[in-house]
């Protein structure tokens, strides 16, 4: 069993009346199952709406499946007595930093899950000082989070987050509410996390540039999962993938038709730099030419 296992879960919200009769049911998530391996970098992608932060939220037990089981570090979420070992397994982040910073001064902020979890004074100051040079946010220790920047506050939250030691870190849309900068910054910040401390890491998110480099994409639709894959299995459906209501990049599209047409670029494209990376590659090789302007120009003349 991986570090996050769910088998045939199933979440309804049901609204009640003053009499408490059930008034609505919505189906958030219908019959989910997953395994997620310790050290894995995996993404769920998903318009709004489609069940991405309900799912999220049964992964450190805040919400409780009306059907089926998640087992988070092999222990089912129905288990009272194993919540406060789940939490600690799975660490969340969520979209607006700003609800998730409490202290007045970033590490004492960072420091305030460790603390509240009794860890000794010494380590908690160790875990502090790690956790902000891992997020690149040392020179910020004494600041007032109030006058960072929403990436720099993001990636304080994500200290905070680390400091408790997690196995596991959920990220529900950290991005969502970030600039293209402070968009890569803390993109950047979780790949490390996967790969420098081997944190297992489940990025929830809209942007498909975010997901590229992950380990396994599940892509939800109307609670389900409508897609399950590597990147380049998932990217290579560019018509599913609309289907499925995501905003496919500009450039992933065109590689994808001009892929259809017999061009042996990647299914994976998708930023510019890529893209003509690739088309220069097959310029040079069909040409000896080697300028990339000649490249540009090459894909028309090349069909
Ligand atoms: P996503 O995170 O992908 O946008 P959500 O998990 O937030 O999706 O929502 C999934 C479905 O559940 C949506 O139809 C949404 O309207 C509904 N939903 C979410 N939160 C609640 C709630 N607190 N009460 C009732 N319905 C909700
Ligand atoms: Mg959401």
């Amino acid at each position: 069993m991986g570090i996050i296992k769910a088998k045939n879960l199933i979440y309804n919200y049901i609204k009640r009346d003053e009499e408490e009769k059930v008034e609505e049911v919505s189906e958030a998530v219908r019959d989910v199952s997953l395994d997620i391996e310790e050290g894995q970098f995996v993404a769920v992608l998903g318009h709004n709406g489609s069940g991405k932060s309900t799912l999220a939220k049964h992964m450190n037990a805040l919400l409780l499946p009306s059907e089926g089981t998640i087992w988070i570090g092999g222990k089912d979420t129905k288990d009272d007595d194993a919540l406060w070992e789940i939490r600690q397994t799975a660490g969340m982040v969520f979209q607006n930093p700003d609800n998730q910073i409490i202290a007045s001064v970033v590490e004492e902020d960072v420091g305030f899950g460790p603390e509240n979890m009794g860890v000794p004074t010494d380590e908690i100051w160790q875990r502090v000082d790690e956790c902000l040079k891992a997020v690149g946010m040392t020179a910020y220790r004494k600041s007032s989070p109030n006058r960072l920047s929403g990436g720099q506050k993001q990636r304080v939250a994500i200290a905070g987050v680390m400091a408790m030691e997690p196995k596991c870190i959920v990220l529900d849309e950290p991005t969502a509410m970030l600039d293209p900068n402070g968009r890569k910054e803390v993109i950047r910040t979780v790949r490390e996390l996967n790969q420098k401390k081997g944190i297992t890491v489940i990025l929830i998110t809209h942007y498909m540039e975010e997901v590229i480099h992950a380990d396994r994409i599940y892509v939800m639709d109307e609670g389900e999962i409508a897609m399950e894959g590597t990147p380049q299995e998932i990217f290579s459906r560019v018509e599913k993938l609309k289907s499925l209501r995501l905003d496919v990049p500009q450039v992933t599209e065109l590689a994808y038709e001009l892929r259809k047409k017999g061009l042996s670029l990647s299914p994976c494209i998708l930023d510019i730099e890529t893209f003509v990376a690739e088309l220069t590659d097959i310029w040079k090789k069909r040409t000896g030419s080697s300028t990339a302007k000649a490249a540009a120009a090459g894909p028309a003349s090349a069909e």
